[in-house]
């Protein structure tokens, strides 16, 4: 315990403080608290191109008692509290810069009920979205949320994370009913209970859903769960052009077309995917569309979609009929982000999402593809088009600060195209450490002030997950 003081990185706020903390936790958490340097890495920031700002400790919590017990050491000495969940999050927002105790919630994983009767279920916050799908296998009810990675339901509210089904089934944002979380003193509070709406007081769990930690940390999550549909029907069509593709979705979207997934590869994206996942997809901008319903209307979607992608130069549908063949197609959108790492060996890949309304996706997306053509840059692009919502993933040589500095400038400029069409700083990824500096240029310094407030009311010290989101 005392090298880990020693070893300790600049920037860290107080080591002696941090070092009073292990030492207080150290007989009640036994091995489960660790201090190896190996573990702390591991519970920072290892995917993106950001530093890696390891925490003084890890802690692998199994209760809200004993998240209580952590914080409130904490609280005692001021230290700062970051809790994890799988480590996907993709802007740094894991990331320790003044050091303190990662709180991991892996082993709070339980699925603590169901309730088929009214499509909700209660989960720790370590459980997975695979884990709770396959829990939820044989009840006719799945749970939409599905970020690329496997990540944990409490990390995805976190995060306020979407994915491919939210065109159809919304964001955590719209599936999480209510929260349990332990504050900066230590109290647990309850956001909400287990009505489908309601109108009583203020809405704290759509406060914590998106607050990446840095409010309170969730030990418990009421879900929203939805029923399997009866028949799902996957394809796959492709454009001449990206703007074609956009146009297609926005039609598609405007003509209320309930489709469950419609996904945006453009042709740098599918030539990775089909070398990386076996595909052997046309190497052009690329729609993956998904139809929920009954055989009849899903039917009847396909149809009118194959209509609108026509008008728009769409090519023959390829389709996924087997489930087998489906689920290929979709590990293979979700493993898009791996399959770029190829396309420039030994470069760091840099995931970044906006999003805008959706009548200017078309522009968006259209001015960022010219955007990294001129920069001379590889970066595929891929998106959750149908919510206005896309990804770019910049392949950047890190020894090369021309190639840092010009990926800087491009991801600069593809958020001031979206923030200049009434567009976000991002759609699903977060802030962290990595968007904060959008953060004034999005909200404007009054809104930021109220968001300071509402931080400091419930973290007076900042102790929770300090150096994200606020500027
Ligand atoms: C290949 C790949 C594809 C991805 N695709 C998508 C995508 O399609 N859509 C999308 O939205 N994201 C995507 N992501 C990003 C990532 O999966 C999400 O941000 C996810 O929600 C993070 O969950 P996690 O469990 O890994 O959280 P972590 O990374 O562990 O934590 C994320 C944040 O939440 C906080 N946190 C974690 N648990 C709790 C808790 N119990 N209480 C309070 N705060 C907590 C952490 O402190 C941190 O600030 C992708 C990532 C990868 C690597």
């Amino acid at each position: 315990m005392v090298d880990l003081v020693e070893e300790r990185m600049s920037g860290t706020a107080d080591g002696a403080a941090a070092q009073a903390v292990i030492a207080s936790l150290s007989s009640h958490f036994g091995d489960r608290l660790s201090t190896g340097r190996a573990i702390r890495e591991q519970h920072a920031n290892t995917i993106t191109w950001l530093a890696n700002e390891a925490p003084d400790a890890v802690v692998f919590v199994e209760s809200t008692e004993e998240v209580q017990i952590v914080v409130r050491a904490c609280a005692k000495h001021g230290v700062p509290v970051i809790a994890f969940g799988t480590g996907s999050s993709l802007e740094g927002q894991i990331n320790a810069p003044k050091g303190g105790i990662s709180i991991d919630l892996s082993r709070m994983n339980r699925v603590l009920a169901v309730h088929p009767e009214d499509l909700d279920c209660v989960v720790e916050p370590g459980v997975t979205r695979k884990q709770l799908n396959e829990h939820l296998r044989d009840v006719g009810l799945f749970f939409p949320i599905d970020p690329g990675a496997d990540a944990s339901l409490g990390g995805m509210a976190s995060t306020r994370a979407s994915g491919t089904n939210a065109v159809r089934y919304g964001t955590m944002k719209d599936n999480v009913i209510a929260l349990t979380a332990v504050l900066a003193n230590g109290e647990v509070i309850t956001t909400a209970r287990r009505a489908k709406k309601s109108s009583a007081g203020y809405d704290l769990t759509r406060l914590f859903v998106g607050a990446e930690g840095t409010l309170g940390i969730i030990t418990s999550l009421t879900l929203r769960l939805s029923g399997l549909p009866e028949a799902i029907s996957a394809g796959v069509c492709a454009f001449p052009t990206i703007r074609e593709a956009c146009d297609a979705v926005i039609l598609t979207i405007q003509s209320g077309l309930p489709v469950a997934r419609i996904e945006l590869l453009d042709e740098v994206q599918v030539k990775a995917c089909n070398a990386y996942s076996k595909l052997d997809l046309a190497e052009q901008p690329t729609l993956f569309v998904e139809f929920h319903g009954t055989e009849a209307s899903v039917h009847e979607q396909a149809e009118r979609f194959g209509e609108i992608a026509a008008e728009y130069g769409g090519g023959e549908f390829t389709w996924a009929t087997r489930p087998e063949d489906r689920s290929k197609l979709w590990q293979a959108r979700h493993d898009a982000y791996w399959a770029c790492l190829p396309m420039k060996p030994g470069a760091k890949a840099l995931a970044t999402d906006v999003c805008v309304p959706l009548s200017r996706l078309a522009d968006c997306v259209d001015e960022t593809k010219h955007d990294i053509e001129e920069m001379g840059m590889v970066a595929p692009i891929v998106g959750h088009v149908g919510d206005g919502n896309f990804h770019t993933v910049t392949l950047v040589d890190m020894e090369d600060p021309h190639d840092v500095a010009k990926c800087k400038e491009f991801i600069g400029r593809m958020v001031e195209r979206a923030l200049a069409m009434g567009g976000t700083a991002t759609g699903e990824h977060g802030v962290g450490q990595g968007k904060r500096k959008y953060m004034e240029a999005e909200h404007g310094t009054a809104t930021l002030d109220a968001m300071r407030a509402v931080k400091a009311a419930l973290d007076p010290q900042n102790i929770m997950n300090p150096g994200k989101i606020l500027p």
